[in-house]
């Protein structure tokens, strides 16, 4: 093996995390029972989540904030009449039913199973996680899964990192990797700390960043030919 620790980020790496959230948006829509069209209400939360979830990267805001301020902010832009903790629940909740594995998901980490060490690095919530996790069946291939809320940081930061690898007692560098799709959080913070990087590019995003990944993948069954 190339690389005796494998770091995977969860959400559009191993898990189709695009479709459970419109999913989950448009769930949430209905359950609201706005008369909104859905077009907008989707595009809507979506920039609104993005910018949040950007913010928090940056440290800007903490996750608490992020959770309830971006449904008091769709319902002031949207004009409806919303409970912005009572929406967070539920949109959470029906978000933690919807694990889609992403193609080949199962075939890479049943081939990398037992041969190297992996962990899960998500910035992702808590809760939201461990339910997906064990909907997916992670937990066969995870022992270490480490989610920034309970680590009191989050990727991109050193102190993310450094948390890893202290929890795992992994102190060699050049033996690890990170695979994620998020150029920032997963690209940046994986090179800052001095680990390999993989982008998995699995939704053809465009390339935006300063940091140039040592690997892309366009498909999952392509690492197999960069772990081994
Ligand atoms: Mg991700």
């Amino acid at each position: 093996m190339k690389y005796d620790l494998v770091l995977f980020d969860l959400d559009n790496t191993l898990l189709n995390y695009k479709r459970a959230e419109v999913e989950s948006v448009e769930e949430l829509r209905v359950w609201l029972d706005v008369k909104i069209d859905s077009d907008l209400f989707h595009r809507t939360y979506k920039r609104i989540n993005h910018k949040m979830w950007t913010d928090f990267e940056d440290g800007l805001i903490d996750v608490n904030l992020l959770k309830t301020e971006r449904f008091r902010k769709l319902s002031l832009e949207l004009g409806f009449l919303c409970d912005p903790s009572n929406c967070s629940e539920k949109y959470l909740y029906f978000l933690s039913l919807k694990a889609y594995p992403l193609d080949g998901m199962y075939d890479i980490l049943d081939k990398l199973k037992g041969k190297t060490k992996l962990a899960i690095v998500s910035n992702g919530l808590s809760k939201v996680q461990y339910n997906r996790i064990e909907l997916a069946k992670l937990n066969q291939y995870f022992k270490h899964i480490f989610l920034s809320e309970e680590l009191g940081a989050s990727k991109p930061d050193i102190e993310y990192f450094e948390k890893v690898f202290l929890n795992l007692d992994w102190k060699e560098l050049d033996k690890a990797i990170i695979i994620g799709d998020n150029l920032n959080s997963d690209i940046k913070g994986g090179y800052n700390f001095g680990i390999a990087t993989c982008w998995a590019n699995l939704f053809e995003s465009e390339y935006t960043s300063g940091v140039k990944p040592d690997y892309t993948i366009s498909e999952l069954n392509q690492l197999e030919k960069i772990l081994f």
